[in-house]
């Protein structure tokens, strides 16, 4: 058992109110905790750019630039610029009762004498959980001698067009919803505590909090206490919450002769399991085939969609193609002709890549894409972002078919383990080479960080061709995957 910190940040503290053992573990336990991923960090990064241009509407303020860790030199900062006479305050700390929390952005009103908070959240709505946290963040503000006039959630504005970003921000009143809460913390934050000075970590199960609003760091440990099976019937497709009802009844194995009242794809995928058997419904994907004409035309985009937008038009966490990969197959036994296409500057990607999109992907065939409404909703954005193309793009939206549902209905693997992604069946259908294990980039979220690095002024020319590369090799193994996986159906 480690010593409890005397004071325990409000991050830490929102952790309790997920789930006791979580904040136990957090604190005494730590080694226990996954390792945080890159997309969780490139998360992690988002927030605090959202964050810091969230500022720029509240301008003239002083920023407590103590580092995140430094408690007592924030609180001290903190202090001395509100005796001082600041108005605006950016990251200002609190402490009440081993509580410690910084709050985004304050804001003085001289006539009432309060202040208003103002927490920055980088979504486009509020979401149930920003409450619990703003009212934890709140009540350690007014409880250590804050006086509060309103408490503001400020998040992204989906309404919001590049390149006018005056609107890029709206504010909700959350005050009553807050204060309501206020009797409830105390209760909770002495919970934690005395949870915490336990010398046994607390009995709790598994439940949906481990998974939502986000997976909690410490599943693969208490997961694996509890014995849940690699394979259970937590990865049933489209089980949703009834998989809680199953593991509540004690059914979690696929081969428990009580799991009824399936589907017929997770009774597939029940009868698959037992069987170790692959599933091919052979007539059914000829059928789906032969309504696909020739050329066949393998695309597949890689996109960012930024919190704060920057290309014209665009919203928040619009997504805009900055690559594509396509291979054309003109009959059955030809060898694929492959286009590549690798937006590589700051500017716009748009009015370049599309004519290269027309041109790569021409005017026949059918254009096969896996989850192909991804691809059809980013060629529909291209049209209406570009009236000239209007028309010859949206033709290509019309030549979409999707191996995807094909697969879902027809085709069910061991290895499948209930997800139909591209980078789950390709490995089970084509072995080596649908594995993308070894690749610099091996996934999108992955492609998206590279495509940030190669467009950054600080990176060097050397590293932006290895990059260059990467991105071309990830980008051309997806469509190159797709053709594979097609010729596998083909030859059933
Ligand atoms: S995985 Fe679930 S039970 Fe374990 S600490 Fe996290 S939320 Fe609690």
């Amino acid at each position: 058992m480690k010593t409890i910190p005397s004071l325990l940040s409000k991050t830490k503290l929102m952790r309790g109110y997920r789930c006791q053992k979580c904040m136990y573990l957090t604190i005494h336990h730590p080694e226990l905790e996954a390792p945080i991923t890159p997309e969780t960090q490139a998360l992690f990064d988002q927030g605090n750019l959202v964050g810091a241009k969230a500022r720029e509407y509240f301008p003239g303020g002083i920023l407590i630039d103590n580092r995140p860790w430094d408690f007592t030199g924030a609180l001290a900062a903190t202090q001395e610029k509100i005796a001082a006479g600041a108005n605006i305050i950016y990251e200002a700390a609190f402490a009440y009762q081993g509580c410690y929390a910084r709050a985004d952005i304050i804001r003085y009103s001289a006539t009432s004498k309060r202040w208003c908070i103002y927490e920055v959240k980088s979504t486009t709505k509020v979401k149930p959980e920003h409450l619990d946290d703003v009212g934890l963040q709140a009540w350690i503000m007014a409880k250590s001698g804050l006086p509060i006039e309103k408490i503001y959630i400020v998040h992204l504005n989906s309404a919001c067009r590049f390149p006018d970003l005056s609107n890029l921000f709206t504010e909700q009143d959350v005050t009553d919803q807050i204060r309501a809460r206020y009797l409830s913390v105390q209760p909770k934050i002495q919970e934690i505590y005395s949870i915490l000075r336990r010398p046994q970590v607390p009995d709790i199960d598994i439940g949906p909090y481990c998974l939502a609003p986000t997976e909690c760091g410490f599943v693969s440990h208490c997961w694996k206490e509890k014995n849940i099976p690699e394979i259970s019937v937590f990865d049933l497709p489209h089980i949703r919450e009834r998989k809680w009802e199953l593991y509540y009844a004690g059914i979690i194995s696929l081969d428990d002769t009580r799991l009824t009242e399936l589907n017929e794809l997770q009774q597939r995928m029940v009868d698959v399991y037992k069987s170790g058997q692959r599933f091919v419904d052979r007539q059914a994907i000829q059928a789906a085939l032969n309504t696909w004409t020739f050329p066949l035309v393998f695309l597949d985009f890689e996109t960012i969609n930024p919190a704060i937008p920057r290309y014209a038009g665009c919203g928040p966490f619009q997504h805009v193609p900055f690559q594509f990969s396509v291979h054309v197959m003109a009959d059955p036994q030809a060898k694929c002709m492959h286009h590549a296409f690798l937006h590589d500057s700051a500017s716009d990607p748009r009015p370049t890549l599309i004519p290269a999109l027309l041109a790569a992907c021409g005017e026949h065939g059918s254009i096969v894409a896996y989850y192909g409404k991804f691809e059809a909703e980013r060629i529909q954005a291209l049209a209406d972002y570009s009236p000239e193309h209007t028309d010859a793009l949206t033709a290509l939206i019309n030549r979409i078919v999707d191996p995807l549902p094909e697969i879902r209905s027809h085709v069910y693997d061991p290895a499948f383990a209930g997800s139909f992604s591209l980078k789950r069946v390709a490995p089970a259908l084509l072995g080596e080479a649908g594995r993308y294990e070894g690749m610099t980039i091996a996934n999108g979220g992955d492609a998206q960080r590279a495509f940030e690095e190669l467009i950054a002024p600080a990176t060097s020319a050397a590293k932006k061709e290895m990059i260059k590369q990467a991105m071309l090799d990830y980008c051309e193994k997806d469509t190159f995957v797709m053709v594979e996986l097609i010729r596998w159906l083909q030859g059933l």
